[in-house]
């Protein structure tokens, strides 16, 4: 069987979900050390992205997984009541905001630092196309079964944040190509093509179609993905741009829909925004996959604090309980005690690893 033709069993939801959660923050974490690093340096510097080298073999976490649990604890506190789910989901940006998270965008952060002066969530998102919405999309649609259903909390995910339509059609790119991963057996490049071009058919997302089908094409002509990129003038590195990232995000994917570990590896190789690129396709791949098709040593290696590895699965498990039920739940929650002094640490790291990479090799 080919890759191309994406035909393996669907998995259930649950498998599903945890699979986007861990596929996620595997992804996110092997990613890190070559964040905004490009293709050529990344290499030089760190070699493959076969393990943990922020840390050597100690995997950690940043802003796109924790993104992913913040809408997870949402969608399990106020089910798919999507006007509920916007001040809730607003509370816990604003509250992680707040516990100084290190290497966020931009966009994202002063919409944290609106809602904490008191901006309401329908007005605290500004002008910007960055990649945040579609770094938080793939649980949405691991989560949402329903295509209208989740359209509309992609929309209210994104706007929270960012306002640019395009970062909202980016967004909704990720969360549908999640949702098909794992709910449609049929699934074809071809066929996400059609279901994407037909659910924002009547939106001014004209560029975003164009570019997908820029992706298809060359998915279906069997090219690899740097060369898709250099084709693309992205050679040096895929930017925060959403129609940078999400682009590649979908050639990876569809080139390797079944395979976490060529998806993830193939894309931190792409270079520039490598954690949130590497999220973005661990969490759709995983989505399918479920975690058996994640590397064992690579959930291993995940020791991030207090978020853990086994944390992270009992909120991805309070999620499916509550999809499968339909009751709303208090979900798993950590305590800023905990949280800030692993982010004081972290930023600390980042920042001493900022200076690592002035010196050689260049
Ligand atoms: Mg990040």
């Amino acid at each position: 069987m080919s890759d191309r033709e994406i035909s393996e069993n669907s998995p259930s939801q649950r498998d599903a979900i945890l699979g986007t959660l861990l596929g996620v923050a595997v992804g996110d974490a092997l990613g890190l050390p070559y964040e905004n690093l490009s293709r050529l340096r990344g290499e030089r510097l760190f070699g493959e992205p076969d393990r943990y080298r922020l840390i050597p073999g100690i995997g950690l976490i940043s802003d796109d997984t924790e993104h992913n649990c913040i809408v997870a604890q949402s969608l399990i506190a106020q089910g798919t009541d999507v006007d509920r789910f916007l001040p809730d989901f607003a509370r816990r940006l604003k509250r992680w905001g707040i516990l100084l998270p290190a290497g966020t965008g931009r966009a994202t952060i002063i919409a944290c630092a609106r809602l904490m002066v008191g901006v309401s969530p329908q007005r605290s998102g500004i002008f910007s196309a960055g990649n945040g919405p579609a770094m938080r999309a793939p649980i949405l649609g691991a989560a949402i079964r329903d295509l209208d259903q989740l359209r509309e909390f992609v929309r209210v995910s994104t706007r929270v944040t960012h306002t640019d339509p395009k970062a909202e059609f980016g967004a909704w790119a990720i969360a549908l190509a999640t949702n098909l991963s794992w709910q449609d057996q049929e699934l074809s490049p071809q066929r996400f093509f059609q279901r994407l071009t037909e659910t924002i058919a009547d939106e001014p997302a004209e560029e975003l179609i164009d570019l997908v089908a820029k992706v298809i094409a060359s998915v279906e002509a069997g090219e690899s993905t740097t060369d898709f990129l250099d084709s693309r003038d992205l050679g040096k590195g895929v930017s925060g741009y959403v129609y940078h990232t999400v682009p590649a995000a979908l050639h990876v994917w569809l080139s390797f829909p079944n395979d976490y570990r060529n998806a993830v590896q193939t894309m931190i190789r792409c270079g520039g925004d490598a954690d949130t690129t590497a999220a973005i396709v661990g969490g759709i791949v995983g989505a399918r996959t479920g975690t058996a098709g994640i590397p064992p040593e690579w959930i291993a290696g995940l020791r991030d604090w207090p978020r853990t590895t086994r944390w992270m699965k009992e909120l991805g498990g309070a999620l499916a309980d509550s999809v499968e039920t339909g009751a709303t739940d208090i979900p798993p929650q950590l305590p800023w005690w905990k949280e800030l002094p692993r982010n004081l640490a972290f930023l600390t790291l980042v920042v001493g690893y900022g200076f690592r990479r002035l010196l050689p090799p260049y």
